[in-house]
C-alpha cells in the first residue's frame, strides 16, 4: 500500500518472516517517526479532494483495475484500516499468500469463507471431527440455505475417504472440501495433497471445489497448507496467532483470484476486526515463531512423561506417531512439528478426568489453545458436548480424555502440575 511501504532494502536472499515482524509494510516517517505502529483508532478518512474520494471507490467496489502502481486508498474502517492492512501484509509472509483477510474471530472467517462458495444445492465436504463451531455452522445453519454436507474421518487413507464420498456424491455439485488436519482433539491427518487431488477431480475445469483447509492448531509456523495445494488457508487467531489469550479473531488467506468473493462477504457482513484488535495481533506477531516453538519443545517432554505415566491409557501426540500408522507419510509430507496440542485418556474415565482437571494448580482448566499459558479440558463434556455420545466413540472422543495445549512455562514446572494431579485422580 502506497500510504504505508517502506522500501525493501536489496538483500542476497529474501528474510525469513520473523525477522520482517517489526517493520513489514510500516513506514515510521509516515507517523512522526514512532517505531510501532500507531492504532488508527478512526472510522473515516478525509480525502484529499472529491477526485481522490471517487478513484479510491472505484478501486474498493471493483469498478474498474488499478492503474500501475495504484492501490486502494484509505476511505473508512468496515472497508480498510492502517493496521488492519499492515497487519495482514505481515500474515501473508508466513504462508507466502498472495491476499489475506483479517475477521473479527475464526468463525467469522470459516462463515465468510464457506458463504462465498456454496450456492443452494451444493454440498460441502468436510473432515471430522471438526472445530465445534465449524460443525454446527454446516450442521445447522447452512442447511436452511439448502447447503448439504458430506462427512469423512481424519485419520484414513484418502484413496479408502474418496470411495466412501463419491458413493453418497450423487451428482451434486461440491461447493467445498474443508479440511481441518490435525483434527481436534485426537490428532487425526488428513493428507492435504492428495485431498486437493481428489477435490480437483470433482467438477470440470474453473468449477471444481474450492480446497480449504483450517490450520488453526499447526499455525503459519508449522505447516502451510497452499504449498500442498489448498487454496484457502483458514486460521482462529484467537489461538497461536494472538498467542496471549486476550483477543478474538480470524484470518482467510489464498490467492488474490480466491480472496475476491471472501473479501467482498467480509466488506458487506460486516466481520472485519477494530484497529486495536489488529494492533494486538501485530504485537503477537513478533513473538510468534518463538513462543510456537518454546511450546512445541515444551510439548516433547510433556508427551513422554504422559506417555510413561501409569495412569494414562493414551496419548495423542503427532511426535509419537507410528511408523505403521496409516497417516505417517502426510506427517512426514506437510507437518514441520508435531505442534503443542496433546490429548491423552486418564484411566477411569470421566470422573478420574474430573478428579485431575480439578487437582491442576499451574495449568489452567479452560477451553481455547495456543496461548502463553498452558490450558486443559474435557472435550467430552466441553468443547464436544454438541457431538452426540454414539457419534464422539466413532471419532474416538472417550470420557475419560482430557485436552491439553501446553503453553511456554519452564517445562518442569507443567511436568509438576500434571504429576501432581494425576496423583488426585
Ligand atoms: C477456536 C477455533 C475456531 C474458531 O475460532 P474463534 O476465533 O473462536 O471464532 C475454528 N477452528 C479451530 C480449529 C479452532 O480451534
Amino acid at each position: 500500500m502506497s500510504h504505508t511501504t517502506k522500501k525493501t532494502p536489496a538483500m542476497a536472499r529474501p528474510m525469513r518472516p520473523e525477522s520482517l515482524m517489526m517493520s513489514h509494510g510500516y513506514d515510521p516517517q509516515r507517523s512522526e517517526g514512532a517505531i510501532k505502529c500507531p492504532i488508527f483508532q478512526t472510522s473515516t478518512f478525509v480525502f484529499e479532494s472529491a477526485e481522490a474520494g471517487k478513484a479510491f471507490f472505484e478501486l474498493a467496489y471493483g469498478l474498474r483495475e488499478p492503474g500501475p502502481g495504484e492501490s486502494p486508498g484509505l476511505i473508512y474502517s468496515r472497508i480498510n484500516n492502517p493496521d488492519l492492512e499492515i497487519l495482514e501484509d505481515r500474515l501473508k509472509l508466513w504462508d507466502q499468500a498472495e491476499a489475506c483477510a483479517v475477521f473479527a474471530s475464526g468463525m467469522a472467517a470459516i462463515a465468510a469463507t464457506l458463504l462465498a462458495y456454496a450456492r443452494p444445492g451444493d454440498v460441502i465436504v468436510h473432515s471430522e471431527p471438526l472445530y465445534g463451531g465449524s460443525e454446527h455452522l454446516i450442521e445447522n445453519i447452512l442447511p436452511r440455505f439448502g447447503i448439504g454436507s458430506i462427512p469423512f474421518p481424519a485419520g484414513r487413507p484418502t484413496s479408502e475417504v474418496r470411495g466412501a464420498i463419491e458413493a453418497v456424491l450423487k451428482g451434486r455439485r461440491v461447493a467445498a472440501v474443508l479440511i481441518e488436519t490435525p483434527a481436534n482433539p485426537t490428532n487425526g491427518l488428513v493428507n492435504i495433497g492428495e485431498m486437493a487431488g481428489v477435490a480437483h477431480g470433482w467438477g470440470a475445469h474453473g468449477d471444481r471445489p474450492v480446497v480449504i483447509v483450517d490450520n488453526t492448531f499447526l499455525g503459519p509456523v508449522w505447516q502451510h497448507p497452499l504449498e500442498h495445494g489448498a487454496d484457502i488457508v483458514l486460521y482462529s487467531a484467537t489461538k497461536f496467532i494472538g498467542g496471549h489469550s486476550d483477543l478474538i479473531a480470524g484470518a482467510a488467506l489464498g490467492s488474490t483470484e480466491a480472496m475476491r468473493p471472501i473479501r467482498e462477504l467480509r466488506t458487506f457482513l460486516g466481520t472485519m476486526p477494530g484497529p486495536w484488535t489488529s494492533w494486538l495481533l501485530m504485537r503477537s506477531l513478533e513473538t510468534l515463531k518463538m513462543r510456537m516453538t518454546a511450546s512445541s519443545k515444551n510439548a516433547a517432554y510433556v508427551a513422554k512423561f504422559l506417555a510413561d505415566h501409569p495412569k494414562i491409557e493414551r496419548v495423542y501426540y503427532l511426535g509419537h506417531m507410528n511408523e505403521r500408522d496409516p497417516m505417517i507419510g502426510a506427517y512426514r509430507a506437510q507437518c514441520l512439528s508435531p505442534g503443542s496440542v496433546i490429548s491423552f485418556e486418564v484411566q477411569g474415565g470421566q470422573p478420574a478426568a474430573f478428579r485431575f482437571l480439578n487437582a491442576l494448580e499451574l495449568v489452567q482448566l479452560a477451553v481455547s489453545l495456543g496461548g502463553t499459558e498452558s490450558l486443559a479440558e474435557h472435550p467430552s463434556s466441553m468443547t464436544h458436548a454438541d457431538v452426540p455420545v454414539a457419534d464422539q466413540a466413532r471419532m474416538g472422543i472417550e470420557p475419560g480424555m482430557v485436552r491439553l495445549s501446553v503453553g511456554i512455562e519452564h517445562y518442569e514446572d507443567i511436568l509438576a502440575d500434571l504429576g501432581r494431579a494425576l496423583e488426585a485422580v
